[in-house]
């Protein structure tokens, strides 16, 4: 039986029957059956049923932010805040289906036209951290597109998925289009990979299982996109409004308890301003509020489990250089405090390694050139900001960076119009925004000829 627990009590909110690599078989065989109707629908009607489930998903707002910040901890203004971009999603990709449009190619003998198809169905895999939201980034536009879709969410966090896949259900789309199995990522989540009437699977998760996973669709050369890690630089420049980019600095980490891939977990700090910047950041990341979920005050939960609180907690050593430590609730519950570490080498583990938990590195440079060194001396390549009054360093300094997402002055990366995705080993691909449907059609290219006879 899989139990899923509440991380914040540790209490079990649900039992489950995992399922079984049989089960993963039959939901591809109901996504399946379920294709050639959903594909054939008019974009118009298409657009109908995906617009009425994002009015449904508008409907269940408290309700599912109430189920995901139990099953995840997070605090309820931030499941608030995620559910409402679930259902803004939807919203923006029920508007597709009637704008995939193909091009006219000018060729001699005829013309050429090309048309976005959709792939068939879909695997989409997705981790714990933001369990609904990363799923509907994957669901929207491979069902806008006219896939059919099987989804795996984690197993320690099922519970929104389950509860979309009947409210979907409710909202008029047909049976079989979606299709949601819990179940064990090396079982589960490995057979839809290794399926051979799964065209595509979109994974969103560490980067040791990406790798596995690209392997294996090799054998059915699957198209993936992968989301996986990141140790994404926050870079404060001499310049800056310290202030401000003191205060941003612990949200920009410590959001999600840390537990997020677009995490700005090392802090790369202008010499002359380093011991300035950390007294600045200091009473953030004191006066974090870490507690009950459901606080409404509250700015940061547990983490996910109790093993993976352990291994946060072990890139805090008893010799680790922390510089400022916050507060966590005791007893029952996953719980653990934001600490900054400082001064950080890039080459400390901690610098090197994605932690996912509230542990940041703060680390000094010299210039701009050093900065820009020091941000691309990692393996991954996902977001970051860049904070300087100085628009020209700011736009030379993001065109250097290797990652995928990076923010002027801000610490936010997501929006449902514009891409996400990472460079280097932080992925292949790119979600949201118009370029996620490329990843969801392929190209067709007819050929008609004008020529006499
Ligand atoms: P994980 O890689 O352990 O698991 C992710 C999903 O893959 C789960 O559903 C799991 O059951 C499944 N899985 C595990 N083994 C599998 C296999 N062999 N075949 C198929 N599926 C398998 O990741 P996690 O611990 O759930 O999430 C944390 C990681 O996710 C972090 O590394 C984080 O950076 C990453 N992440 C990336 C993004 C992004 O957009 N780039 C977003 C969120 C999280």
């Amino acid at each position: 039986m899989l139990e899923v627990l509440n991380p914040a009590t540790e209490e079990v909110v649900e039992r489950l029957e995992p399922a079984t690599e049989g089960d993963a078989d039959a939901a591809v065989a109901r996504a399946r059956e379920a294709y050639p109707a959903w594909r054939a629908l008019e974009p118009a009607d298409r657009s109908r049923l995906l617009r009425r489930l994002a009015d449904a998903l508008d409907a269940e707002h408290e309700n599912l932010a109430r189920l995901e910040s139990k099953n995840t901890g997070k605090p309820i203004g931030d499941s608030r805040g995620e559910m409402g971009m679930v259902a803004e999603t939807f919203h923006y990709y029920a508007g597709m289906p009637e704008r995939l449009l193909g091009d006219t190619i000018p060729v001699s003998g005829g013309v050429d036209v090309t048309f976005r198809e959709p792939l068939g169905v879909v695997g989409l895999i997705v981790p714990w951290n933001f369990p609904l939201t990363i799923a509907s980034w994957k669901m929207a536009p491979a069902l806008a597109a006219g896939n059919t879709l099987v989804l795996k969410p984690a197993e320690l966090t099922p519970l929104t998925a389950l509860e979309f896949e009947r409210i979907a259900l409710e909202a008029g789309m047909p049976e079989g289009v979606v299709n949601v199995v819990v179940g064990p990522g090396s079982k589960v989540g490995k057979r839809l990979v290794e399926h051979p009437d799964v065209a595509k699977v979109a994974f969103t998760g560490s980067t040791e299982v990406g790798k596995g996973i690209m392997a294996e669709a090799a054998g059915t050369i699957k198209r993936v996109t992968l989301e996986l890690g990141g140790k994404s630089a926050n870079v404060v420049f001499a310049d800056a409004d310290l202030e401000k980019a003191a205060a941003s600095a612990p949200v920009a980490v410590f959001g999600n308890a840390g537990q997020d891939c677009c995490a700005r977990s090392r802090i790369l700090v202008e010499r002359g301003v380093f011991d300035e910047f950390l007294s600045l950041m200091e009473p953030a990341v004191t006066g974090m509020r870490v507690g009950d979920p459901f606080d409404e005050g509250t700015e940061m939960g547990p983490l996910i489990s109790a093993d993976h609180r352990e291994r946060v907690a072990s890139y805090v050593p008893e010799d680790a250089p922390v510089a400022i430590r916050g507060q966590a609730p005791e007893g029952s519950g996953f719980w653990y405090p934001p600490v900054v570490l400082a001064p950080v080498d890039n080459k400390d583990r901690a610098a090197a390694e994605e932690i996912f938990g509230p542990v940041v590195a703060v680390i000094p440079f010299e210039d701009e050139d050093d900065a820009v060194r020091l941000a691309n001396d990692t393996i991954y390549g996902l977001s970051g900001s860049i904070w300087t009054e100085n628009g020209a360093r700011a736009l030379r300094v993001a065109r250097r960076i290797e990652t995928g997402v990076i923010s002027i002055n801000s610490n936010t990366s997501v929006r449902v119009a514009t891409p996400f995705g990472g460079m280097k080993q932080s992925g292949v691909g790119r979600e949201l925004g118009p370029h996620a449907l490329d990843l969801y059609t392929e190209v067709k290219n007819v050929y008609l000829s004008t020529e006499e006879d």
